[in-house]
């Protein structure tokens, strides 16, 4: 926890001629090295934090690796502002909670309505907002596998007749969610495919569902480049879907419905 020593001599620097500041960070270095205690006692360490159950993910790749179809500013802005956002409401409405502080995203949300409002409502946007988005990061890929996977493959020919028909399905539900709110490819308690689109951050955990391929429909994911085109949206983001990371998350939820 230097960072208190270090804005500060960065100031100092701002100020000083080029050789006046080597001098002055020389001996800085030597104050530093020969009397910790003394700086601590001029710069005592700032209260602690509250807990921060929540943190912004990294993605897997560049902010500009899904151009041209997702461009690099709305990545960069829907990451680390909107993202970041939903983060930093979940954990100051987690606060207060040390109990709730334990349980994953998911865990809340599986269990939204034993949570009493108004703190109900704080949860399902902003928890939601988090989940939604992680789960979108990891459903996107600069270079994807374009083929289905070996199981979910199968799965969506039983579940919408073909790959073609379930994208059709998908994109008429997509257009027909009115404002902001995504749409779903999940797994229900029962292990069957279920398409389906929820309104604003509203989670398919929420209601028992397991969350395969999530689109986010909010304007903010694609108004720089396609402005209210969300259909050129919607088949731009079709060549950027991960099928290798939506297998996997067929086949865990698969084992935990039939476990
Ligand atoms: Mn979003």
């Amino acid at each position: 926890m230097n960072q208190p020593r270090d804005l500060s001599r960065r100031e100092a620097l701002k100020t000083m001629s080029a050789g006046a500041a080597i001098l002055a960070l020389g001996s800085m270095q030597v104050r530093a090295a020969t009397a910790p205690v003394a700086a601590n006692a001029l710069n005592p360490p700032p209260k602690a934090p509250p807990p921060q159950p929540f943190r912004l993910p990294q993605l897997n790749f560049a902010y500009d690796a899904l151009e041209p179809y997702i461009d690099a500013r709305t990545m960069e802005i829907h990451h680390t502002k909107h993202h970041q956002a939903y983060i930093d409401s979940a954990n100051r409405a987690l606060a207060e909670y040390s109990q709730l502080q334990k349980k994953t995203a998911e865990e809340l949300l599986q269990g939204i309505n034993e949570i009493p409002e108004p703190l109900r409502t704080t949860l399902r946007n902003h928890v939601g907002g988090h989940a939604n988005h992680s789960l979108f990061w990891d459903i996107l890929a600069p270079r994807p596998h374009k083929a289905l996977g070996p199981n979910l493959g199968p799965a969506i020919e039983r579940a919408f007749g073909s790959n073609e028909a379930f994208k059709i399905r998908l994109v008429d539900a997509a257009m027909k969610r009115f404002g902001s709110g995504w749409v779903w490819l999940s797994m229900n308690r029962g292990g069957k495919l279920e398409l389906h689109s929820t309104p604003n951050q509203d989670s398919p955990y929420m209601t028992g569902f397991t969350p395969i391929v999530g689109i986010d429909l909010w304007e903010h994911a694609y108004y720089l480049n396609y402005q209210n085109r969300r259909l050129d949206y919607l088949e731009a983001i079709w060549n950027v879907l991960n099928w290798a990371e939506a297998e996997a998350r067929f086949d865990k939820a698969a084992a935990a419905a039939a476990g």
